[in-house]
C-alpha cells in the first residue's frame, strides 16, 4: 500500500452556505477534476457529511483516478473550530452546527487523512501557496463580503492562536461606539465596512435626497442595493456611490494598517467581491494605508487583490494537505 506522502493526488473541498466543491489536484495545485453538491444547510450535519463525501467522490471520478490514489483532503468550513479535532463549534451557515465532529465520519467513509480550517485561514493558505502570495513568507488576507474574515500567515505557518481563532480582523475594533456588529459588540470594521454597512451608508445618502443612478423608482426598497451595484456605479462616475465605496475604503485601509503595524507582513491580500471595483476601492484604500501604516512596515509590504477568486478555497484546502502531510 501506498503511504500518503507518496500518493500523487490531493483533494480540496471548499464548504460554504449554499454549495460544497471540491477539486482534485495533482502536487503543483493543477485541478484535475470536479465535483459540486447544494450543501444541504438547513438539513442538519450528517446530511451536509454525506453531500460533502458526494462531492469528493465526483470530483475524484471526473479526475479519472481512484480513491486510493489521494493522499488526502483539506476543507474550509466557515464559523470557528477546534479544528485540529475536526470539531465545529459554530458556523454562521449551518445554524445547528455546535460541537459538531465533522472530520471523522469523512475520513471513515473515504479512508483518507481529511483536515480542515476556517474558510478565510484556509483561502489565505491558498493564495500563499499558489495565488497572490507565492512569492513571499509573510502575509495577512481579508475577504470583503456579508462578514469580514481574516487569515494570517507568518513564516509560511497559518496563525491559529491559543483557541484558533486568531486573525478575526473583521472584529478589530476602528470605532469605538461606532455601529452594532454581527458579534453583538460596537464599531468592528465589519460593522464599518461589511456588505450592510456599506448599503446603509449608500442607502442614507439617497435618503437625504442625493441624486444617484443607483436609485431606480419611487417605491423600490432602497435596501435591495447591492454592494456590487455601487461598486459598478461608483466605476461608472456615480457620486453617491463614490463616496460609499471611498468611505468603506477608508475604514479597510484603517484596518490593514492596524495588520502591518502589529505583524509587518511582507503582503496583504485583499479578497471579496468588492475588491475588484478597482480605483473606486483602491485609491482611496492605499491612501489610507499609506497615511496609517509605519513608513518602514509600509515600504515592506504589498497591498494586493487576491487572484485566486472562487478557488482560494479548494486551493488552501490542498495545501493544508501539502503541509500537514509535509
Ligand atoms: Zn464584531
Amino acid at each position: 500500500m501506498l503511504h500518503a506522502l507518496d500518493k500523487p493526488y490531493i483533494v480540496g473541498v471548499d464548504l460554504g452556505g449554499t454549495n460544497v466543491r471540491a477539486a482534485v489536484t495533482d502536487r503543483d495545485g493543477k485541478i484535475l477534476g470536479e465535483g459540486r453538491e447544494p450543501s444541504l444547510a438547513q438539513e442538519g450535519v450528517d446530511a451536509t457529511i454525506q453531500q460533502i463525501i458526494k462531492a469528493i467522490g465526483s470530483a475524484v471520478t471526473d479526475a479519472g483516478v481512484d480513491i486510493s490514489q489521494i493522499a488526502g483532503a483539506g476543507m474550509g468550513v466557515p464559523g470557528s473550530h477546534k479544528s485540529k479535532e475536526g470539531i465545529v463549534l459554530w458556523s454562521p451557515n449551518f445554524k445547528d452546527w455546535h460541537g459538531v465532529q465533522l472530520l471523522a465520519p469523512i475520513r471513515e467513509e473515504l479512508g483518507i487523512p481529511v483536515f480542515m480550517g476556517n474558510d478565510v485561514n484556509v483561502a489565505a493558505l491558498g493564495e500563499f501557496n499558489f495565488g497572490a502570495g507565492r512569492d513571499v513568507n509573510s502575509l495577512v488576507m481579508l475577504t470583503l463580503g456579508t462578514g469580514i474574515g481574516g487569515g494570517i500567515i507568518l513564516d509560511g505557518k497559518l496563525v491559529l492562536g491559543s483557541t484558533d481563532a486568531a486573525a478575526e480582523i473583521g472584529h478589530s475594533i476602528i470605532m469605538p461606539n461606532g455601529p452594532e456588529c454581527s458579534c453583538g459588540r460596537h464599531g468592528c470594521l465589519e460593522s464599518l465596512a461589511g456588505k450592510d454597512a456599506i448599503i446603509e451608508r449608500a442607502a442614507r445618502k439617497i435618503q437625504m435626497g442625493r441624486k444617484s443612478t443607483l436609485i431606480r423608482d419611487e417605491d423600490w426598497p432602497l435596501w435591495e442595493i447591492t454592494p456590487a451595484e455601487i461598486a459598478q456605479a461608483a466605476q461608472e462616475g456615480d457620486e453617491v456611490a463614490i463616496e460609499t465605496m471611498s468611505e468603506t475604503a477608508y475604514y479597510v485601509g484603517i484596518g490593514i494598517a492596524n495588520a502591518i503595524n502589529v505583524l509587518n507582513p511582507e503582503m496583504v491580500i485583499v479578497g471579496g467581491g468588492i475588491s475588484l471595483a478597482g480605483d473606486v476601492l483602491w485609491g482611496p484604500l492605499l491612501r489610507t494605508v499609506n497615511a496609517l501604516a509605519l513608513t518602514r512596515s509600509r515600504r515592506a509590504c504589498q497591498v494586493v487583490p487576491a487572484k485566486l477568486g472562487d478557488d482560494a478555497g479548494v486551493m488552501g484546502g490542498v495545501t493544508l494537505v501539502l503541509q500537514e502531510l509535509e
